[in-house]
């Protein structure tokens, strides 16, 4: 557990509560604590600390809060808290990334689309996260003739794809089967052999229905038609930028969980929004975002989904119940709404758990 900066220790205390109190006996899970980002810069001089890798190597899984804040911003970009994040992906070998966009019923309202269009959405974008364009080389800037370029390179090997597609047709076996491979095969020589290794790897998973898509093409549908989609599997920089567009289906930031898996199925889980500098303090965060990580990390690294579905439906049913964080909460003043702060809000998740509620 690494609660972090900002409102990311102020929740973590909160998710905490919640996890405890599953009432499905499996779960029998064993935290310990580290420093990541600013708080382990102010204690031990470096965003992420030698025994901090270490604890999070000998973990199943590390459920993170939030990095990062003004405190910090003066520091050069390489000693920034951001960096702890980077190398903690990195040394765990982090390359698959997911990101559910689910929406629930009581917030439809929230999304910027139709309510008819976004109602019991469940998308699960799979994006491959260290490889790609972002880390390719050669990279850099050059002046040639007294001319200013700048160039990047988009790199994929065939075992980089190998995994990151099987990780994406394993997760459609727990899903609806099906899984949407986002290219642009038809330009970029990289992505045509994106597809080609993705359809190899397909043999193996017959079961699972398989389509690709153009990423032009993915982003007008997932505005057009988001339902259509059960699992979306793409490379780094499509990944970033559906991802981002997927979740503005579902409304706020307050909302958003994610996870990011190894080869081993260990994972990092930690909400999408950062440390919130603006709120930091004032026990006024959203909790579910980080709270649905927790349940993302039941699902994927505990082997526990029925304690991930318990969690997932605890919260619906606090949001039906009307309870909001500010950030979530209707402009306009509402009746049914019950606006609460970080504590109330998992108090409120809690309550639905409990045992009595699974009779509903
Ligand atoms: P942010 O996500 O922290 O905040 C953006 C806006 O959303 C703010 O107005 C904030 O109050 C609101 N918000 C975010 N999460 C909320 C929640 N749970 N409940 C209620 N409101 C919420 O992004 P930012 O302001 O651009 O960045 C602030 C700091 O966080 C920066 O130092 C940045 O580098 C860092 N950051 C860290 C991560 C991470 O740890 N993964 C991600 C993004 C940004």
């Amino acid at each position: 557990m690494l609660p972090g900066d900002g409102i990311g220790a102020e929740v973590m205390p909160h998710v905490l509560r919640v996890l405890e109190a599953t009432h499905v006996d499996k779960l029998d899970i064993e935290f310990n604590e580290g420093d990541i980002g600013g708080v382990a810069i102010d204690r031990h001089g470096v965003p992420l600390p030698e025994v901090t890798l270490d604890e999070a190597r000998a973990s199943d899984a590390v459920l993170l809060g939030s990095v990062g804040g003004p405190t910090w911003d003066h520091l050069p970009m390489d000693q920034r808290p951001e960096k702890g994040l980077l190398g903690l992906r990195h040394g765990l070998d982090c390359f698959a990334n997911l990101r559910p966009a689910t929406t629930f019923p009581a917030l439809v309202h929230a999304s910027s689309l139709k309510q008819e269009l976004v109602e019991n959405l469940d998308i699960l974008i799979v994006r491959e996260l260290t490889g790609g364009i972002y880390f390719g080389e050669p990279r850099g800037e050059e002046t040639i003739d007294g001319v200013r370029r700048a160039f990047n390179t988009d790199v994929y090997d065939e075992t980089e794809v190998r995994r990151i597609a099987k990780v994406a047709f394993d997760l459609a076996r727990t899903r609806q089967g099906r899984v949407c491979s986002v290219d642009k095969a038809n330009v970029l020589e990289v992505t045509a052999l994106w597809r080609n290794i993705v359809e190899e790897v397909h043999a193996d998973f017959r079961d699972v229905e398989l389509s690709h898509m153009y990423v032009d093409n993915a982003g007008m549908q997932l505005v057009r038609q988001p339902r259509q989609f059960d699992v979306i599997v793409t490379g780094n920089m499509f990944g970033d930028i559906l991802s981002d567009v997927a979740a503005m289906l579902t409304g706020s930031l307050g909302m958003l969980p994610s996870g990011s898996l190894n080869a081993d199925s260990v994972g990092i889980y930690e909400p999408v929004h950062g440390s919130a500098p603006d709120i930091a303090g004032s026990g006024v965060a959203n909790p579910l975002a980080t709270i649905l990580s927790g349940a993302m990390m039941c699902r994927y690294s505990l082997g526990a989904p029925e304690v991930a579905a318990q969690i997932e439906r605890a919260v619906g049913r606090a949001l039906s119940q009307g309870f909001r964080t500010q950030d979530i909460a209707p402009r306009s003043s509402h009746r049914e709404v019950r606006l609460v702060g970080t504590e109330s809000m998992a108090n409120a998740v809690i309550t639905a758990m409990r045992p009595a509620y699974d009779l509903w």
